[in-house]
């Protein structure tokens, strides 16, 4: 095995290590590594590096709003933004994110992306000749003209790499549904059309998700209908289970969906010799501070407060340095 195959099983071991011992996570992540045949991180990091060259639009996809307000969660926003100034630090690339397009979700991700060290331009401005420059915008949360608009928004910015990280994603009946296995789809945008719409032009997809309901979860679809709670019957009409159809060519599993970001962030800036494309302690307190400023709530807790996923901000502080010491050697 080479030096960077063996830190890639290394952050796949880490980023799934099950906190919550909730006994699905490994489960997930040996069903994904039998599909991919290799590290997860590793895989999705080349493949990123490969795939996009200076200057070339990346979309980056996320958004998983909690009922009953139905405000953004922690998980999501913060390894979309890490992905965000990995690709610009280590690739010149331009990122450009999209989430629920409601006022609340939007304002969430933006003040990330700053927390994180991007400056946020409005999309139109995203192709301008400067460092450090990234867009957020929203994508529609209506069925009849997601196929239409996702077709659109690859004709203009042609990315050349789609990455969907913590997205509500369909099931086969193209009814979205959160981990308790409630109808979510009125709250959401509908994006797997656009990861559809990419594989179809050929251009590279990536999933990272927790809990089977996410976009790229397809590549495992039979794994989440075994193994997690609701992933074969849900508690809506719809009858179809949570298990999201929606496949990328790669997926990286992850005990909570933003350290699946941070691994992939953090093998890229190996990758490019540039460690400083993975963030730091810092922008990991400013992240999660201006998220919950906006209004961010934990996904498990409802709390509006600075954690995620029921773990409070040192555990991911703690994630967070240990990559930087795994990537060190
Ligand atoms: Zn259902």
């Amino acid at each position: 095995m080479s030096t960077y195959e063996v830190l890639g099983k290394w952050l796949d071991s880490l980023i799934n290590i099950d906190i919550t011992g909730r006994g699905v996570i490994d489960k997930l992540y040996t069903a994904a590594y039998e599909r991919i045949g290799e590290s997860l991180v590793y895989k999705a990091a080349r493949e990123l590096k490969r795939a996009v060259s200076k200057n070339d639009v990346v979309l980056i996809i996320t958004g998983f709003r909690v009922p009953p307000l139905f405000v953004q969660e922690t998980d999501g926003p913060l390894g979309a933004a890490s992905i965000a100034r990995a690709i610009s630090i280590c690739l010149g690339a331009k990122p450009v994110l999209l989430i629920e397009p409601v006022d609340a979700s939007l304002k969430v991700l933006e003040s990330v992306v700053r927390g994180v060290g991007l400056n946020v331009v409005p999309v139109e401005e995203v192709g301008v000749e400067a460092k450090y420059i990234s867009s957020v915008t929203g994508f529609t949360m209506k069925e009849e003209e997601a196929e239409e608009q996702a077709k659109k928004l690859l004709d203009v910015l042609k990315p050349s790499a789609v990455i969907a990280i913590e997205k509500a994603g369909h099931n086969f009946k193209k009814v979205y549904h959160n981990m308790g296995g409630l109808d979510i789809s009125k709250y959401h945008s509908k994006a797997d059309y656009i990861v559809i719409e990419a594989q179809k032009r050929g251009v590279l997809t990536i999933g990272i998700g927790d809990g089977g309901n996410e976009v790229g979860m397809g590549l495992i679809e039979d794994a989440v209908r075994k193994f997690v709670p609701y992933g074969n019957k849900c508690r809506c009409p719809c009858n179809g289970g949570i298990a999201a159809t929606t496949k990328t060519d790669i997926l990286i599993t992850a005990t909570v969906s933003n350290w699946g970001g941070y691994a992939l962030s953090g093998m890229l800036s190996k990758l490019c010799d540039k460690p400083e494309g993975l963030h730091n302690l810092e922008h990991e307190e400013l992240m999660l501070l201006f998220a919950v400023q906006s209004g961010a709530v934990d996904g498990v807790t409802g709390l509006v407060e600075r954690s995620v996923d029921g773990a409070g901000i040192e555990v991911h502080k703690s994630i967070l340095t240990l990559i930087h010491r795994i990537l060190r050697i």
